[in-house]
């Protein structure tokens, strides 16, 4: 028994309520604790007696109410049904919370102004009957003001290890230690009165849970009225709050309802940055709104588009899209207000944005702009906007018990998984858990074995519900996180950092953190991007950690060291402004007219050696002349909702020369190149072998995918057969679509029918047309065969060793077929994981191509 997890320097004391102290059962202590009187309720038994026989009378009324609506009730109970109403709200007004003051930092408020704010604000702060109960049960014995902290109630004394033998091990003992939780419900009188009650309350928190009454229960609406004054009188105004408060769904709604869109005159524009938080939370508020998803409340992310012209009021959209709506109205004259949602995430688009969006805010002085952040970081958005107030909206977490592992964690899937299963093999029901992990597919590993496991355990464990979530999973599927868990369940999210702040997953009270995630690095030296999976910062942890807090008292499990939080973490992240490829964003910038990168507004400057290097890059592709001045491809370049590299490759297969009157075979393979991470059901290579017996590049195989599918009317059942997922393709031909359209208006699809020639490009002349065409595109992403393997050229000057990634055909051809090695390849993705991998390949004959196509480089190719 003790094997299993070691506890440092004691062990938790063995209690009624948990006859197997594994891992300590604060709830139930708590609620214990929750009996002796305190100054927030100095009779609790009295109180709470009084309450529940108020509450049960009213609950029954209600439901009578319900059923046979108001006239259908008799003269005394409608007159109860009024009186017990008000005695309940009487009752809660008592009780609100005192200490949780309205904290504004007035930079720009006289203070007088801040303190009738205050006073307003407590008589409007009517707690509702699901809070009263819970601060009555948990929170009298918690230190309810200091909110923005994680409480470590005894992290100190406690510290777990997560032994591999543990999974075993407790395998074997499920049985008893679910035996041991049964007990426990039954064994106090007490208990189960409580039990009843928080039914009862369960019952009638779904009741009130209707659309409008659920929003009202939010922390931002007891603030909705300061908030819009500090609105209506700032133009730029910050705004933090816990995640799940109300920011994203409640604000712009607020906006809304006080006329800022003057009907259907203005919009307003709410930025995530991310897709799947868009999407997600337009869908949520179009609910709230009870409007169609796509009419008053619409979302804009790239190649996908949900909007009404003339009807959509509200929008959400990608950092990224708003940033490009600069280059249609460089005031963006249709908005009214603008939130910056999510700000303190630090994208390169939202940094982006906010330097434009200061650059514009003199001449629009109308123009309303709210920025959304966590905590961290709020000082410095201030202080950029001209030191705008901060509004701090007092958020509700309980404390999070903190554990770290003993040792250093070798591998934390593992580990990760054999906390699910000890969680919820020792702990009580209710209570979902949730796991970051790094990526999709790290993510579907996960799920797999976790599957497994829980099947050979069968019937001797509750069910597992798993719910994966991040950014590629299909729409539909996305929404199952937010279900209900249903009863003798528990429900396992798989997250990408998706969930540490955008995403708000209700019922999450155990938070497993190996403390990972992916980074997007650029060497500016090397040009290189490489994804890294690198250590979170403590920001981000501390984050991940309060998610477990939000329902109740929680658990956050670190799969790492205390040693390591303390001293190896990052105290931040760092903004991506200072670690990506500025390229597209150089360009974007020089085709709105911004001559002086180096003076532009960034919050955080990007290095100057990643400056030059796109400016660099830009010239190489020849959307720069030699006076680093945007050329007419440059524009171009602009108008295309891809990277330039793309739109330099969709450009050199419509108009050149040599590789010219392939437009059509491009945009099918650009295009695939989009989603190539959700093609194909299982493996890549099975998939592959159902299509094509034998193909020279990643890059044809797409083409080939597309056209069959194409060519099978796009039918569904073709794509069965084939095993391929029917909506990514859905989602390739709605960015072909688009792509093309943007070739047609930039009248380069002409020039593609004219180098087409009457009969179309000969069937044996497409492969190398096409291949011309992404060097010209990406003629920084090249290997080279030397003796010890591929290496990359054109970069630096020693060049790096790079492996073929087994997903790759190239790398089945070479290794499987032996076939000859080819000399250069291009590729478009290197990953530095284990190794170096490159992904998506295309084979390059002869080094003549490189040549014919970027002589500026490759002229003295040996
Ligand atoms: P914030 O932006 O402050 O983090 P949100 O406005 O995103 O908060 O969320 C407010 C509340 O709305 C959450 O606590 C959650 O309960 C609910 N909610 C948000 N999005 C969804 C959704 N897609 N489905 C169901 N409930 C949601
Ligand atoms: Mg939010």
């Amino acid at each position: 028994e003790e094997g299993r997890l070691l506890t440092t320097p004691q062990e938790p004391p063995r209690s009624r309520y948990n006859q197997n102290p594994l891992i300590l059962n604060d709830q139930d202590i708590k609620i214990e604790q929750a009996q002796r009187p305190s100054r927030y309720n100095p009779n609790p038994l009295t109180e709470e007696q009084k309450y529940r026989i108020l509450f049960k009378d009213l609950e029954t009324l209600e439901r009578k109410l319900k059923k046979y609506g108001w006239k259908g009730l008799s003269r005394k109970d409608q007159e109860e049904l009024g009186l017990k109403r008000e005695l309940v709200e009487l009752y809660e007004i008592n009780q609100r919370d005192k200490t949780n003051a309205f904290k504004i930092d007035q930079n720009n408020f006289a203070k007088e102004e801040n303190d009738r704010k205050k006073s307003t604000f407590q008589k409007d702060d009517k707690r509702t009957r699901q809070q009263l109960w819970e601060e009555q049960q948990l929170g009298n014995s918690v230190t309810r003001s200091n909110t923005d902290e994680i409480c470590l109630p005894e992290s100190e004394r406690y510290e777990y290890v997560f032994d591999k033998e543990a999974m075993i091990d407790f395998t074997d003992n499920t049985d008893d230690m679910l035996e041991d939780s049964n007990e426990e419900d039954a064994s106090d009188e007490e208990d189960e009165e409580k039990k009843e009650l928080l039914t009862q309350l369960q019952t009638e928190i779904d009741r009130i849970k209707t659309v409008t009454d659920s929003r009202k229960l939010l922390p931002v609406y007891a603030f909705r009225k300061e908030l819009m004054e500090a609105v209506d009188k700032n133009q730029a105004l910050i705004i933090v709050g816990e995640t799940g408060s109300g920011k994203t769904t409640q604000l712009p709604q607020y906006l809304v309802e006080d006329g800022y869109t003057q009907g259907n005159k203005y919009q307003i524009a709410v930025t995530q940055p991310r897709r799947v938080a868009a999407m997600s939370v337009a869908a949520r508020v179009s609910d709230e709104m009870n409007v169609v998803l796509g009419k008053e409340v619409g979302y804009s992310i790239r190649f996908d588009e949900k909007t009404t012209a003339g009807k959509t009021i509200l929008k959400y959209m990608t950092d990224g899209m708003l940033v490009r709506e600069f280059l249609a109205d460089n005031e963006l004259s249709k908005y009214s207000c603008i939130m910056i949602d999510e700000a303190h995430e630090r994208t390169l688009a939202t940094d982006v944005l906010l330097g434009l969006l200061k650059n514009i805010m003199k001449k629009r002085p109308e123009l309303k702009l709210l920025i959304s952040s966590a905590t961290v970081n709020a000082k410095k958005f201030s202080a950029f906007f001209d030191n705008c107030p901060i509004f701090n909206v007092p958020g509700r977490r309980f404390p999070v018990d903190i554990h770290y592992t003993l040792q250093p964690e070798g591998n934390y899937i593992n580990a990760a998984i054999t906390t699910i299963f000890q969680i919820h093999t020792t702990q009580p029901l209710k209570g979902d858990i949730l796991l970051f992990l790094t990526g999709q597919e790290e993510i579907e590993n996960t799920r797999e074995k976790i599957e497994e496991i829980s099947s050979k355990l069968g019937s001797r464990i509750p069910q597992l519900l798993i719910t994966p979530i991040y950014a590629n999973l299909p729409q539909e599927q996305q929404a199952n996180i937010f279900q209900k868990t249903p009863d003798k369940c528990r429900k396992v999210v798989l997250a990408t950092n998706i969930a540490e702040t955008s995403l708000t997953i209700d019922g999450i009270k155990y938070v497993i953190d190996p403390g990972f995630v992916k980074e997007n690095s650029y060497v500016p030296s090397t040009g290189m991007t490489q994804l890294l999976t690198i250590p979170c910062s403590k920001a981000s942890v501390d984050q991940i950690a309060g998610r477990a807090g939000r329902t109740g008292p929680g658990k956050c499990f670190r799969l790492f060291t205390k040693y390591s939080y303390e001293n190896e973490l990052e105290a931040m992240p760092r903004p991506e402004i200072v670690r990506t490829n500025l390229s597209n964003t150089v360009l974007l910038l020089l085709s709105l007219g911004v001559k002086d990168l180096l003076n532009f507004p960034f919050l955080d400057k990007p290095q100057i050696s990643t400056l030059t290097k796109s400016l660099e890059n830009l010239y190489v592709l020849g959307a720069l002349n030699s006076r680093g001045q945007i050329t007419d491809l440059g524009k171009m370049m602009c108008e295309f909702p891809c990277e330039p590299e793309f739109a330099k490759v969709l450009y050199s297969a419509a108009t050149h020369a040599i590789a010219g009157g392939v437009l059509e075979q491009c945009l099918s393979i650009v295009s695939m190149l989009h989603e190539t991470t959700s093609i194909f059901i299982g493996s890549k290579k099975e998939a592959t072998a159902r299509i094509v017996s034998e193909i020279d590049s990643d890059h044809m195989l797409y083409l080939k995918v597309y056209e069959d599918w194409k060519n099978s009317n796009y039918s569904r059942s073709w794509c069965q057969d084939h095993k391929i997922q029917y909506r990514t393709l859905l989602r390739v031909r709605n960015i072909r679509n688009q792509l093309n359209r943007t070739c047609i208006k930039l009248g380069i699809s002409e020039k593609n029918l004219i180098l087409m020639g009457e009969n179309g490009v000969p069937e044996n002349l497409i492969g190398s047309k096409v291949t011309k065409s992404f060097v010209s595109g990406f003629p920084l992403n090249i290997v080279q065969l030397k003796s010890g393997g591929y290496q990359t050229i054109g970069k630096s000057k020693g060049g790096l060793n790079v492996n073929i990634h087994p997903s790759s055909v190239i790398f089945q051809n070479q290794k499987e077929k032996g076939k000859k090695l080819d000399k250069f390849i291009l590729y478009q993705q290197l990953m530095l994981t284990s190794k170096e991998f490159v992904r998506d390949c295309i084979p390059i004959p002869t080094g003549t191509w490189l040549v014919e196509m970027v002589p500026q480089i490759f002229s003295n190719l040996n």
